[in-house]
């Protein structure tokens, strides 16, 4: 009997790990479907309970369910703890562990293309919203010495560093701040939502006092190419979207439900090719 995987979510419609997932169980000829569950938020605690009934092996947790979903758990990874929100449940018996794989997808997609760790790198995130917990947590957890936050609301930016369950050396800075002292970092994580489509043009900092030897890595993957990516290739930078982190933090879901890593270059040409465009 196939086993049955999938994406809780509201909407749901747009997602594109249905495409990722189930391409991958094919190519690997593995007796598996995804499907996309669109679940309003007044009906998680049943739809939980109907999917551990049902025998799910495993799902994936989207807006605006990640933090809502813990507490109808039966177990929570420490690092989902600690960033405070899950995206992967795997089964376990007839009990449900959740998981996040959003920071380790980062850093994994970040490590590969920059070439070498990041760990020892000076480096900036740009935001302190749910996506920048994770990568901030991951890094701390993972050992980066030095990694500072830009956010335009303080008090957001003021809770992630002192909620941080983990050892790092972290300052805090204004957007304006964080123009200014650019040419001080190795590594600019880019976080926030502005850039994305449709409003392509607008930018959360300009990056004129960027070094040309320095990384951008913008977690947006739509557009393929951020203002601020541009800004920062014009001044010799290289650059990143967000679409390796969005392939492997699939990918790593996919380990944990199955124990195989799927090829995260071919799940990134799914969502590439769903896009319709290129990536950087
Ligand atoms: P979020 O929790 O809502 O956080 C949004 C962040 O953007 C906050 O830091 C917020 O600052 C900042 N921001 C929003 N509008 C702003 C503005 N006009 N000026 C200055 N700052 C502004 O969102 P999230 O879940 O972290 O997601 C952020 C982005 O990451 C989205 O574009 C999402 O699609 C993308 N993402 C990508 C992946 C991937 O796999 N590639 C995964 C997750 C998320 P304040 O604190 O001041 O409000």
């Amino acid at each position: 009997m196939k086993k049955l995987y999938g994406v809780i979510g509201d909407p749901i419609g747009h997602s594109m790990s249905p495409d990722m997932h189930n391409d991958a169980f094919g190519a690997l000829h593995m007796e598996a479907y995804y499907h996309p569950f669109h679940i309003k938020s007044e009906e998680l605690k049943t739809a939980v309970a109907g999917m551990k009934a049902i025998g799910l092996s495993g799902f994936n947790v989207t807006v605006p369910h990640k933090t809502a979903i813990m507490p109808l758990l039966d177990e929570i990874d420490p690092l989902a703890e600690a960033i405070g929100a899950v995206n992967t449940v795997v089964r376990d018996e007839n009990r449900f562990i959740g998981y996040n794989t959003d920071g380790e997808g980062f850093v994994r997609g970040l490590n590969e293309e920059y070439g070498s760790s990041v760990l020892d790198k000076k480096i900036m995130i740009i935001g302190a919203g749910g996506a920048a917990r994770a990568i901030y947590y991951t890094l701390s957890q993972q050992g980066a010495e030095r990694v500072d936050i830009a956010n335009r609301t303080p008090a957001k930016a003021e809770e992630l560093k002192s909620r941080c369950p983990y050892p790092v050396e972290t300052a805090l800075l204004s957007l304006e701040q964080a123009e200014e002292q650019l040419g001080d970092y190795d590594i600019i994580i880019q976080t926030t939502s502005i850039g994305m489509s449709p409003k392509v043009s607008e930018t959360p900092i300009h990056v004129k006092n960027i070094r040309p030897d320095a990384f951008v890595s913008d977690i947006i993957y739509n557009p393929a190419e951020t203002m601020i990516m541009k800004e920062a290739k014009k001044r010799g930078a290289r650059v990143q979207n967000g679409l390796k982190m969005f392939a492997y933090q699939g990918a790593l879901a996919f380990e944990k439900w199955t124990g195989i890593l799927p090829d995260t270059e071919r799940m990134q040409k799914i969502v590439q090719n769903k896009l319709g465009g290129t990536s950087c």
